[in-house]
């Protein structure tokens, strides 16, 4: 049939190729790689220009970047209520200073340091004695890590 004896006439010519085109796929190939490689390493230089041009010039938006920063705000804002929202979900309190969300059993702020107003939740016949503020003060290095301790977290 001739389908066949030419489907089989280019299956040979196919395999000789192949062959002779073995070591020209391989650079191909190569070459792909580099040209991705290429292409992340520019799409991560973009990026850091990006943030460099933002850092220089968040105050006074050059009009052509306008909404684009505006984008960027929103972003961060939003990233920022996130964090609080986890936060309280996992037993942490803000802080009535500064509004940053801390450990729910630290005494102090992490990050500006105030008072947490602890007793608000707690009996007031509670009395907070010396042992009990030695021990305030290891939780809130515990929270200066980072961490928002709960007793039953996991
Ligand atoms: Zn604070």
């Amino acid at each position: 049939m001739d389908f066949f004896s030419k489907l089989g006439d280019s299956i040979v010519s196919a395999t000789q190729e192949v062959g002779e085109k073995a070591k020209g796929m391989t650079d191909v190939a190569k070459l792909q790689y580099e040209m991705r490689s290429k292409e992340d390493f520019l799409n991560k230089q973009y990026q850091e220009i990006g943030k460099i041009f933002y850092q220089e010039n968040k105050d006074a938006a050059p009009e052509a970047y306008t909404s684009l920063f505006e984008e960027v705000v929103a972003a961060q804002k939003r990233i920022e209520e996130i964090k609080e929202q986890i936060a309280y979900t996992k037993g942490g309190k803000a802080c009535p200073k500064c509004g940053a969300v801390v450990s729910g059993s630290a005494a102090f702020c992490s990050k500006c340091g105030a008072k947490m107003d602890e007793d608000i939740f707690e009996d007031e016949d509670e009395v907070v004695t010396e042992e009990k503020t030695d021990e305030v003060a290891e939780e809130t290095v515990e929270t200066v890590s980072g961490e928002v301790v709960e007793e039953d977290e996991e």
